[in-house]
């Protein structure tokens, strides 16, 4: 059908968004494997050595928009439960004191709590951004010291970890120390508040205490599944009778339906895919990598695109365990060499790789704690990468355009077509079929298909109304054709 033929057609889009939704499922499930992904993400922790048991779990809690308040407590001695006696010292510190983020992180030792959780893995509290300054007293005096109150000390009391009482005192102090505080919250900033604890002139952060890494340890435990008779992990093998859920490393909602791993049933999806309590670490220390390290969230909103590096060939197998490590380094390397332009050229550092790696995509649509698989693409080398920017180079010659050559602009050129040009205003359900599009048609390059340009053509033709309205007109259009040239050329060149 020719590019013309389209405007014939009068279909209300919005039919089609149900269907879409099926097709996307179907691709999801019908494979019921995606075990390379998993393993990827757990082989990302070879040749660490875990110091402490929470280590595999901690996450980064600050940016350059993130201030640390540390407030030290004064223990009358550093045994179970400590006593604290008043407030010994209050620092403001931008986190990073260390020079070493790994170190500091284990300092912090911060983890994100499940959304409805009583508690927090460690004794900080975030007061997050966006804090108008004229709000800022009523904000620390009637939500920070209440959470502080209820999600920190009366649990740390009820652990044992803090003697019966300390909660109480504790509030009394922060409020006799509120000036000094509130003088110190810098609205600009988000800011994360730290208990430490002192003790004879010696300051220590929560992750210099043993006691804080069991408190971590015992909550994340609390999802354990034990069983009588012992089960092999399905990842390792081993006999296990503690059985962790995948859930609690990947929280998407996908793992609840069924046959997406396979045979994974809804409600016994540890009893059907039991991880072990090693296999879960290092998948759990794997994901946090690469939610630091590997991850593009710039293409489309709202949306994470995880990458998951893995190493397929040329590695002999007695040093294979340094060797993957060495690949995996290497290209971490190679993508943080300009960290400033790190998530902006990273697609095209991964066509740059040679065949040892390939690669698994996963996208990810993160609505605070909860998170939805949208797409994953596994098994991806280099070359169909390096072939997609090939394809794009040609496109930005064809068009004589000044564009970036960089596989990342391309995929921002076709989303950003896709999802924003020719928009006028703002309607959830236009707004999630548009998206979904372009997860659909970036997926299937990504897994090198064949791409039908028919719907998409219907799809653009249907903007037409509103577009020839707008002042930008001419290069809405022209953007179009450029992203419809762009699949066909790509759609001959995979056919071949
Ligand atoms: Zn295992």
């Amino acid at each position: 059908m020719g590019w013309t033929e389209c405007c014939r057609f009068k279909s209300n889009r919005y039919d089609r968004i149900g269907l879409f939704f099926v097709a996307l499922k179907e691709s999801l499930t019908s494979r019921g494997e995606y075990m390379g992904f998993i393993r990827a993400v757990q082989d990302l922790s070879e040749g660490v050595h875990f110091q402490k048991k929470s280590h595999p779990f901690i996450q980064k809690i600050w940016d350059d928009e993130t201030k640390i308040l540390q407030i030290f407590l004064e223990v009358k001695e550093l045994q179970l439960p400590m006593n604290p006696q008043f407030i010994s010292f209050i620092n403001l510190s931008n986190g990073d004191i260390e020079m070493d983020v790994e170190k500091s992180k284990q300092r912090y030792q911060f983890k994100r709590k499940p959304g409805s959780a009583k508690w927090q893995y460690s004794p900080l509290i975030q007061l997050g951004g966006g804090i108008s300054a004229t709000k800022l007293n009523q904000v620390l005096l009637n939500q920070f010291i209440l959470k502080v109150r209820e999600r920190l000390f009366d649990d740390l009391e009820k652990q044992g970890v803090l003697s019966a009482g300390s909660g109480e005192k504790i509030e009394s102090w922060l409020k006799s120390k509120f000036s000094t505080i509130e003088s110190m919250v810098d609205v600009k900033y988000k800011t994360t508040v730290v208990f430490g604890f002192s003790h004879n002139g010696v300051r220590y952060l929560p992750g210099d205490l043993l006691c804080f890494d069991d408190y971590f340890n015992q909550k994340i435990h609390k999802d354990i599944k034990k069983s009588v008779h012992a089960v092999p992990c399905s990842l390792c093998g081993q006999q296990t009778y503690e059985k962790f859920n995948l859930n609690g490393v990947f929280n998407f909602s996908t793992f609840d339906k069924p046959s997406f791993l396979p045979g994974v049933d809804e409600k016994n999806l540890a009893k059907v895919f039991p991880v072990c309590e090693s296999c879960f670490r290092e998948l759990s220390y794997g994901r946090t990598k690469v939610e630091e390290k590997f991850k593009n969230t710039y293409t489309i909103p709202k949306t994470e695109i995880w990458i998951i590096p893995e190493v397929v060939s040329g590695y002999s197998n007695n040093s294979e365990g340094l060797s993957k490590q060495l690949a995996v380094k290497n290209f971490e390397d190679y993508i943080e060499n300009d960290a400033s332009m790190r998530e902006k050229r990273v697609l095209s550092a991964l066509a740059q790789q040679g065949e040892s790696l390939n690669f698994h995509f996963l996208f990810i649509e993160k609505d605070q704690s909860r998170e939805a698989l949208l797409s994953i693409i596994e098994d991806i080398s280099p070359s169909l990468l390096k072939k997609l920017e090939t394809i794009w180079i040609k496109n930005i010659k064809q068009f004589q355009s000044q564009g970036n050559s960089k596989l990342d602009s391309c995929f921002l050129f076709i989303t950003y077509t896709i999802m924003k040009d020719g928009k006028s205003k703002t309607n959830q359900m236009e707004v999630a079929y548009r998206k979904q599009t372009a997860v659909s048609i970036v997926s299937k390059l990504l897994r090198g298909q064949p791409i039908q340009t028919r719907s998409l053509k219907q799809e653009f033709v249907s903007r037409y109304p509103q577009i020839m309205h707008m002042d930008e007109y001419a290069t809405i259009i022209r953007n179009q054709f450029r992203v419809i040239e762009f699949i066909e050329q790509y759609n001959k060149e995979v056919s071949e």
